[in-house]
């Protein structure tokens, strides 16, 4: 990372920032103007109420850690925006911005690349570069919101890299998005989708913040999970569980299972009862299965089914007491699936 002595701003809680400016000698007022503008999506030249000595000043020991926009693709169908975007060390990373009726949300990346191995991600091809700090974890809905002109209410971390794997940086921007000096967003209105690092369920689990929990399951037995998820041969099915159940336990908190259909592989009537059979026994709490028609990554050879097949996989699990609901393609005009946006740019730059 290029800010090896300078402070990162964007990285510092409300707290945090007020004490470095008391202690570098102005007067308080001005660490909440400077959260403001930076808030918005400015750097140290725009914050126009600030003295300008001070701001050069603040340059000389400070930066604010912002994506810049490399790429914008928005669909014509339903205004998904997907966004590429150029990190501070030459780096890319992907969010995408959503619509619903209750207001906008985003998913954003969490790594550069991940090293989960999953085998039907586009992000992990090239392995793990690095973890995003906080400050470029908040960045990216940062510089979206400004972006679009207007306020994201929703957050999921979905995107590149996996959450728990870069937990310390994770926690901490959690914490920041709430903050309601900063973006305010409610824990409620957020989502971690994780393959399943069991420890870290457990030490996320122990703060019980009110966010949900996304376990991308994507199989019903561990022969044919370890097959496709390499982190299953670490953690079992039932290992999993009995943390999510704990989590539910000590959150309340509603747990989701997203389940990515790849046809021949794990799409069968017989593992949409297994799976319904597992997560019955596992789970004490309610269960929303999330399936997911794969988007195929030019680089695997797995094949995807269509809607209507997928709708019958929901049915059987419906029918045995799983709710479960088919997830709606949004923006499939610019759907390029997670990751292969920032792999064409990298392999294009070299
Ligand atoms: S699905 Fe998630 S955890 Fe698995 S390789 Fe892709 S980004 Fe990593």
């Amino acid at each position: 990372m290029k800010v090896p002595d300078k402070k990162d701003f964007l990285s510092m809680s409300f707290e945090e920032l007020t004490e470095f400016i008391t202690a570098s000698g102005y007067q308080k007022f001005r660490a909440k103007q400077i959260y403001e503008w930076m808030y918005r999506g400015n750097d140290f030249s725009q914050m126009s109420n600030i003295p300008e000595k001070m701001r050069i000043d603040l340059d000389g020991m400070a930066v604010i850690n912002l994506p810049k926009i490399r790429k914008k693709l928005v669909s014509d169908i339903d205004g998904t925006i997907k966004y590429l975007f150029l990190l501070n060390d030459g780096n890319f990373i992907e969010s995408v911005v959503m619509k619903y009726n209750y207001g906008l949300s985003v998913c954003i990346s969490s790594q550069c690349g991940c090293r989960m191995g999953c085998r039907f991600c586009a992000s992990t091809i090239g392995g793990k570069v690095r973890d995003l700090l906080p400050s470029e974890l908040i960045g990216q809905i940062i510089v979206a919101s400004a972006d679009i002109g207007e306020r994201i209410s929703h957050i999921v971390m979905m995107g590149i890299g996996e959450p728990l794997d870069n937990y310390d940086n994770v926690i901490k921007f959690l914490k920041l998005v709430n903050q309601p000096e900063g973006l305010g967003i409610s824990y409620r209105n957020i989502s971690l989708s994780t393959c399943g690092i069991v420890p870290k369920i457990s030490e996320l689990a122990n703060l019980a913040f009110p966010i949900t929990l996304s376990i991308s399951l994507h199989a019903s037995n561990d022969i044919s999970r370890s097959e496709i998820m390499p982190i299953n041969n670490t953690y079992s099915i039932s290992e999993l569980l009995y943390a999510c159940n704990n989590y539910f336990k000590k959150t309340g908190r509603r747990i989701s299972f997203e389940y990515t259909l790849i046809s021949g592989k794990n799409d069968s009537k017989e593992n949409a009862k297994e799976l319904a059979s597992v997560l019955k026994k596992h789970i004490s709490g309610p269960i929303h299965v999330n399936l997911i028609p794969l988007n195929p990554v030019i680089e695997r050879d797995f094949k995807t089914v269509d809607r209507h097949f997928a709708q019958k996989f929901a049915d059987i699990l419906k029918s045995l007491g799983v709710n479960a609901t088919v997830r709606r393609t949004l923006g499939p005009d610019i759907n390029a699936s997670c990751g292969q946006l920032r792999r064409s740019e990298e392999i294009n730059n070299k």
